[in-house]
């Protein structure tokens, strides 16, 4: 299982290891959680992203 938070949202998602994560859809909002782009956050957007992205690195830019 992988839990990826939705960058639009910042709700997580929960993946099963069955499905193909790079596709799947925000299950609050309907976005797609790998939009190809990177991602705006503030710092409690990032704490967010950081304690919620399970199997997935983090990587910032500043
Ligand atoms: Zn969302």
């Amino acid at each position: 299982m992988v839990q990826i938070v939705c960058p639009n949202c910042a709700a997580a998602n929960r993946i099963p290891p069955e499905r193909d994560a790079s596709a799947a859809k925000c299950g609050r909002c309907g976005e797609a959680l790998f939009q190809g782009r990177p991602v705006e956050v503030d710092a409690a957007r990032l704490q967010v992203h950081r304690r919620a992205n399970q199997g997935l690195p983090v990587l910032l830019d500043v």
